[in-house]
């Protein structure tokens, strides 16, 4: 019987995206990030769109986008806007295709407070244009991402105070019970476009009060029951 080795590698392969997890030095490996647009009535109204219950729309950033453990977000290029967006994330243990809504929860491994950073004025831009997002929204360190914190120990909150503040000065504040489109909703319209891993990420919209941030700024996130996150932006 002949053991099966992994194959040789032509190059250094990637580093596997992971990020920390509460309570352990075992982290939480990513395979996918999910992104919900305009999940929230009021943030939706301050982009100019009608805050109607329309079907969820999704973009995605890059597992090589996270910032994590708290390092600073340097600058980015070709940008005069970098806007800030304070999400909850939804971390996937199960994937899985077709999940109903009723089950959705239970492929659910854990939350964190993340920020979905936007160059908002190439997305102006790409929006005019008709053109796809990934530009303003997958660039590096774009995904600023805090502790994954496990369902286990904390349930599967869907009320509670999401926050953000910008060198103390508060910019941003929701509640969870705000989303137009709720977790297990998501989980289960992205189920049906796409066969969901564990490991699979969820970024669930952001409230309103988006704006720009410059070098310099501390941005301080926090959604009750999570969690908080601290990111400085550099130049
Ligand atoms: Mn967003």
């Amino acid at each position: 019987m002949t053991v099966q080795s992994a194959p040789a590698l032509v190059i250094a392969p990637p580093p596997a995206a992971t990020l920390p997890v509460r309570g352990t030095t075992a982290r939480f490996p990513v395979h996918r990030i999910y992104c919900v647009g305009r999940n929230y009535a009021a943030h939706a109204v301050e982009m100019g769109h009608d805050p109607d219950k329309e079907p969820p729309f999704f973009f995605m950033k890059s597992p090589t986008n996270l910032l994590t453990d708290g390092a600073d977000m340097p600058w980015p290029p070709g940008t005069e806007d970098v806007h800030h967006e304070v999400e909850l994330v939804v971390a996937l243990g199960q994937g899985g295709r077709d999940i109903p809504v009723a089950e959705a929860l239970g492929h659910v491994w854990g939350y964190g407070v993340g920020l979905d950073m936007t160059r908002r004025d190439l997305q102006a831009g790409l929006k005019k244009a008709g053109r796809p997002w990934e530009v303003a929204k997958a660039f590096e360190a774009s995904a600023p991402c805090g502790e994954i914190v496990p369902a286990a120990e904390i349930g599967h909150p869907d009320r509670g105070a999401i926050r953000l503040h910008v060198g103390g000065a508060l910019r941003q504040e929701g509640d969870l019970d705000q989303m137009i489109w709720k977790v297990p909703e998501i989980i289960s319209y992205l189920s049906a476009l796409f066969v969901l891993q564990p490991g699979d990420l969820i970024m669930t919209g952001t409230p309103s009060g988006v704006g720009g941030v410059k070098p310099g700024d501390v941005m301080e996130a926090e959604i009750e029951g999570i969690g908080r996150l601290r990111t400085a932006v550099t130049a």
